[in-house]
């Protein structure tokens, strides 16, 4: 395809393995389940015609705390994210030192490419987020600036661990960049959390920079957002600072897609590359590819199309056990993401 096309991550679990995995079932009978989990959501994700697929996450027990699987240097009650339809999600808080990932996401992707031939990209959590498990009172022995500098070696790693295995793309999730201007309207802390990506991201060379890339949205769980009322313009005023070259932005459930657009193209500097949300992902009425082909035709009308591409707002279900969308519905609205990018690339570059 001449417009390059992406899934963010995640794909709804099979009903039957999020519920062998809330009845803890032994190891032995769910690493069954997610080894079929991933060989289907391969399967029917090319079926899609997405010329780069994913794992769906299927095994990670969610986007931000699969390197905490199976540690015990962790305790429930850390940082609690509110969404707008009154649930939440805590993260937890570290308990033991040093800090150290139980699990790279490195493994997923050789995982995944066991099962497929086909490009595919692999989505990592942000040191930022996983900054926010240190405790606010300090732990003993262990000051933050120590946690800090073992966080940014192993999110190093974990990005690495990725890139040495071949991933088409490496996704830093950042859906915390948004979510900290609701927490700190002066920028302070989102500033802060670009500067601790940065200083991971400085570790790689400009070849790897090339196949890193990081996504933002407004949160994604249950069909509700943590921030979808923070000004998306405050965020892309900054988030261009981050040295990374490829942006996949939620933007087809933004109210007024034309005010981001102009300010992703205020904003873009000219060695990066911008995917922009076609797919919103917690209406669960599928597009149509029209109405994917005129959101595509839109944002090509501020962002030139050497620098455009195309993706979901986000993950279908960046938590395992969410279960408010069908996995048949993801794989119809990514088909229409395809499809629709299609149709648009017939008339740009006709
Ligand atoms: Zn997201």
């Amino acid at each position: 395809m001449k417009l390059q096309t992406e899934s963010i991550g995640s794909i709804p679990r099979p009903i039957e393995l999020i519920e062998a995995m809330q009845a803890g079932l032994p190891a032995e009978q769910l690493d069954q389940l997610y080894d079929k989990a991933v060989r289907q959501t391969l399967l029917e994700l090319e079926n899609t015609g997405s010329p780069v697929l994913t794992d769906g996450e299927q095994t990670k027990s969610s986007f931000a705390t699969y390197p905490l699987s199976g540690v015990d240097m962790i305790v429930p009650g850390g940082m609690r994210i509110d969404f707008a339809d009154g649930h939440f999600r805590q993260l937890p808080l570290l308990k033991k030192t040093p800090f150290r990932f139980g699990e790279f996401a490195g493994s997923y992707l050789a995982k995944a490419q066991s099962c497929t031939d086909m490009p595919l990209k692999q989505a990592v959590i942000s040191a930022s987020a996983l900054s926010l498990i240190y405790p606010a009172d300090g732990m003993e022995g262990y000051s933050q600036p120590e946690f800090i500098s073992d966080l940014i070696d192993e999110s190093e790693k974990d990005i690495r661990s990725c890139l040495e295995k071949g991933a088409h793309k490496v996704q830093i999730d950042f859906t915390e960049g948004r979510l900290s201007l609701k927490l700190d309207p002066s920028g302070g802390v989102l500033r802060h959390f670009i500067a601790l990506n940065n200083q991971v991201l400085a570790r790689f060379s400009e070849e790897e920079k090339a196949r890193i890339g990081v996504h933002v949205c407004p949160g994604g769980d249950r069909d509700s957002t943590h921030s979808a009322d923070v000004d998306y313009a405050d965020l892309l005023a900054e988030l261009f600072n981050l040295d990374v070259r490829n942006f996949y932005l939620q933007l087809a459930s933004e109210p007024d897609r034309v005010k981001v657009l102009k300010a992703i193209k205020e904003n873009l500097k000219p060695n990066q590359f911008v995917f922009v949300g076609v797919i919103d992902v917690l209406n669960p009425v599928v597009e149509t590819a029209e109405e994917v082909r005129d959101r595509v035709l839109e944002a090509a009308q501020y962002i030139p199309l050497a620098q455009l591409g195309t993706t979901d707002d986000c993950g279908f279900s960046p938590f395992a056990d969410d279960v408010s969308t069908s996995r048949e519905t993801a794989f119809a609205k990514i088909k229409a993401r395809i499809d629709g990018t299609r149709l648009a690339e017939e008339q740009l570059f006709a």
